[in-house]
């Protein structure tokens, strides 16, 4: 790709969220250029790649590019001593192999007429609307009537549409190691432990093929760094296999947005999908069921506007009336938040071993509500 280039719309960013939306719009007629800095799509995997039941159910995803169904999760306090354990009657994750699944996401992309261009970074927008992409063979003047910001928590295009922007983050490390299968029905292991994870949870998910060792937290809280928070869980964890340490296969790690939906995610010249709108769960910091459900609606909204050729077609796609979706969730994030030491995390911990509490973490874990619909 060089010199001037024109499409229906420009999509930035080869994430989940970037290959829906444009995948949808490609199907619906539309032409589409998809622009991924990263050269390859198995590369640089920011994800633990946790897929919720809901997510399963309602979008096809390659059944071969998903782990075994996991049923059990795990709560501990600072410690790890008297754990509560929650089973749940029906499969209610399956953990991702995120590389083949999003070269299968980037194979439906092109099957639908996508233009997927690797390697390519959006590097600004310039006030009459035309883009400038820098890719390996020089950089590209790009023309489309429609801008798709699906660049992640740190968005350039929201900055460069005038649109909000994630202010409120945690940041996530994990570690993946391969495991040797049968030691334990696949399990979902969270600890509640502000020195490891400040305002969020320690995790392992061990699914029988990988265990994902994780931290995630807020990264002015780590008072010696989140690598060695990290170091320090990986070396005591629960739920990873006994005897020798297992092959470390991959590190993974990101800013996750943890504010809630942002208010302003459209424009006359574009819009927001998947993380750079903020369409995360403010309490589990889970996004991959949001990014493909925002992304859904994102294209029914461009498909429309791309017909209908009026001013301002994107002003029905309004963050601010969808991000009251996300009112329960933004309070417990708050409560979260205010568990900062081991102490307060071991006096609180006891509610969830009460029926009281023991229910409000399954409905947390186990429930239907899924976003923008529930
Ligand atoms: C450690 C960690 C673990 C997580 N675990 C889970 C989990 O288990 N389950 C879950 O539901 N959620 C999880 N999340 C959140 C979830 O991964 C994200 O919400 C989701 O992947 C967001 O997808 P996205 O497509 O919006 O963004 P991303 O996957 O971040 O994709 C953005 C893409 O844009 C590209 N890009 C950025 N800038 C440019 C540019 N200028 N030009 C071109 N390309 C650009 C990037 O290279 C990237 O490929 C986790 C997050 C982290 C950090």
């Amino acid at each position: 790709m060089t010199g001037d280039a024109t499409a229906d719309v420009l999509v930035v960013g080869a994430g989940l969220a970037g290959l829906h939306t444009a995948t949808e719009l490609a199907r619906r007629g539309h032409d589409v250029l998809l622009a991924e800095r990263r050269p390859t799509l198995t590369g640089a995997i920011r994800t633990t790649g946790i897929f919720v039941r809901k997510t399963l159910d309602d979008f096809p995803l390659p059944p071969e590019c998903l782990g075994p169904p996991i049923r059990r999760v795990v709560l501990y306090p600072p410690g790890l001593r008297r754990p509560v354990d929650l089973v749940s009657d029906r499969d209610e994750y399956r953990v991702g192999d995120m590389g083949p699944l999003y070269l299968s996401a980037a194979r439906a992309a092109a099957d639908a007429g996508v233009r997927l261009a690797l390697g390519v970074r959006y590097a600004g927008r310039r006030d009459d609307g035309c883009c400038l992409l820098e890719g390996r063979d020089g950089p590209v003047r790009m023309r489309a009537r429609f801008l798709v910001g699906a660049d992640g928590a740190r968005s350039r295009v929201a900055r460069d549409l005038g649109l909000d922007r994630n202010r409120h983050l945690i940041v996530g490390a994990e570690e993946v190691f391969a495991v040797p299968g049968g030691d334990g029905p696949p399990t979902f292991h969270c600890v509640l432990d502000p020195s490891l994870a400040p305002g969020y949870l320690a995790w392992v998910v061990n699914d029988g093929r990988h265990a994902h060792v994780g931290v995630a937290g807020y990264a002015d809280r780590y008072p010696d760094g989140m690598r060695r928070a990290l170091a320090r869980f990986a070396g005591s964890a629960p739920g990873l296999p006994g005897g020798d340490r297992p092959t470390e296969v991959e590190r993974r790690g990101g800013p996750i947005p943890v504010g809630g939906l942002l208010r302003r995610i459209g424009g006359p010249g574009g819009l927001l999908v998947g993380d750079a709108a903020g369409a995360v769960s403010p309490l589990t910091a889970g996004g991959l069921d949001p990014c493909l459900r925002l992304s859904q609606l994102a294209a029914d909204v461009l498909d429309d506007a791309l017909r209908a050729g009026v001013p301002d077609p994107l002003a029905g796609y309004d963050g601010a009336a969808l991000r009251a979706r996300f009112r329960g969730r933004l309070a417990l994030r708050r409560g979260l938040a205010q568990v900062r030491t081991p102490a307060v995390a071991a006096a609180v911990f006891p509610l969830l071993r009460t029926p009281v509490g023991r229910a409000a973490a399954r409905r947390v874990l186990f429930g239907d509500r899924s976003f923008p619909d529930g």
